[in-house]
């Protein structure tokens, strides 16, 4: 890959090469065909030959120029020399399980996943394919080092989590990971490439889900694993071309690689807000507590200064009262759509015991620290003053309703 430039000139435009059409064309066209044509039969040609870089193509699913300009990019900006483009943040996860286990394996896993990850484990890969799985609490890598097991061939973390805004110490257990022979993966959506950068830090696959910051708009639908080790990536590539076909599609992959031009940008008005809106609830007494790691009070503060470029645009704050009053709180706001999701230029906020994590018991979710007044909010690049005006609202709706009733 090209190690040469800069984050910012990378997201902006490689991958996309003016000479690679024939008018020259700035931004990548979207190549549409399912097929393409050959200038003659050559019966010397294997498919292993095709060469994209060379501008040679055969069926869209095994590649195709948008997804493939789209592919390199995504790799530059993770630091990887292998990129590849999904049809969801879900499909690339499962494919880079898939790569790692077979049945009979064991996997280690954070036990403050994506709610859909967690879910994706336990029901498909253990409940149908007889692949063990321990959840473990990573915020201590010890906790990673003890549950690996002569069975383990995969140990896939998330950092920082959802909602909880936990972190693990990528550092640490990528050399856990190594000691014992295991792979190493990590799910980047929520700081992005721009914030940090796993491979740098030892994990051997990264995963996305571009529905978030990479793309960062909210209408489109997309995952990335990158990867610099070869094996893996033979592997990877053949179950995203031929083992499940589970490509981006051209249009989404045009669109992401749009979103990943203001990408450098975004993230930094993201992470402002995000800051000053964390700094506003800290102080506020209708708030409990608040999961930021940009705040000193968050107990991996240091730990995100070590391995993290940046706090990112995601926080979630926990209020006081009732679930009442949290609905009383998410109804109340104009600026926050509510709605699931992250990542977006515009402010979501949601309501993890009631939208993404209910199918948890409340008991285990309590627990979890996933209790029924945390609010997670994903903030926007508005303006910061506007979103605060719209929290204060929020803020005014619950307590008018606790002195009225
Ligand atoms: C959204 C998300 C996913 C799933 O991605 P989809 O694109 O919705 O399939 C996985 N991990 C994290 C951290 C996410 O935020």
């Amino acid at each position: 890959m090209d190690r040469h430039r800069q984050f910012e000139t990378l997201a902006v435009g490689h991958g996309e090469d003016p000479a690679e059409t024939q008018r020259g064309d700035v931004v990548s066209p979207i190549h549409l065909a399912s097929t393409f044509a050959a200038p003659e039969l050559d019966t010397e040609m294997s498919l292993d030959d095709v060469d994209p870089d060379a501008g040679e193509f055969v069926y869209s699913r095994l590649n195709n120029p948008t997804r493939h300009a789209l592919e390199r990019r995504l790799a530059a900006l993770e630091g990887g020399d292998h990129g590849f483009a999904f049809a969801s943040g879900t499909s690339a996860i499962a494919t880079a399980i898939f790569a790692a286990v077979e049945p009979g394996d064991h996997v280690v896993a954070f036990d403050d996943l994506y709610a859909g990850t967690r879910r994706m484990l336990e029901a498909l890969f253990r409940d149908s394919l007889g692949v063990d799985v321990s959840f473990v609490d990573a915020t201590d890598p010890d906790n990673v080092a003890d549950a690996i097991r002569p069975e383990t061939t995969f140990v896939w973390m998330e950092t920082p989590t959802n909602p909880l805004m936990k972190l693990c110490d990528v550092e640490a257990i990528a050399d856990i990971a190594d000691d014992a022979g295991v792979r190493f993966g990590v799910d980047n959506t929520f700081l992005s490439s721009y914030f940090q950068q796993p491979l740098d830090l030892g994990a051997d696959i990264v995963a996305h889900s571009t529905t978030k910051y990479l793309n960062g708009h909210s209408d489109s639908l997309g995952g990335a694993l990158v990867t610099s080790d070869d094996a893996i990536a033979e592997q990877v590539g053949f179950l995203q071309q031929v083992g499940l076909g589970n490509v981006l599609a051209p249009f989404d992959a045009y669109l992401t690689l749009r979103g990943t031009k203001t990408l450098s940008p975004r993230m930094r008005d993201h992470e402002a807000n995000a800051l000053a809106i964390a700094e506003y609830l800290d102080d506020h007494d209708q708030v409990a507590a608040v999961h930021y790691p940009g705040l000193d009070s968050h107990p991996q503060h240091d730990l995100a200064d070590a391995q993290q470029s940046g706090y990112g645009g995601i926080l979630s704050v926990e209020l006081e009262g009732t679930i009442e009053d949290a609905k009383r709180f998410v109804d109340a706001l104009d600026e926050f759509a509510l709605a699931v999701s992250v990542g977006g230029v515009e402010s979501l906020v949601e309501l993890p015991a009631a939208m993404t994590h209910e199918p948890i018991p409340r008991a285990e979710r309590e627990e979890m620290g996933i209790t029924d007044t945390l609010v997670r909010l994903s903030i926007g690049i508005e303006a910061v003053e506007d979103l605060v005006a719209d929290l204060d609202r929020g803020f005014d709706a619950m307590t008018r309703e606790t002195v009225t009733n």
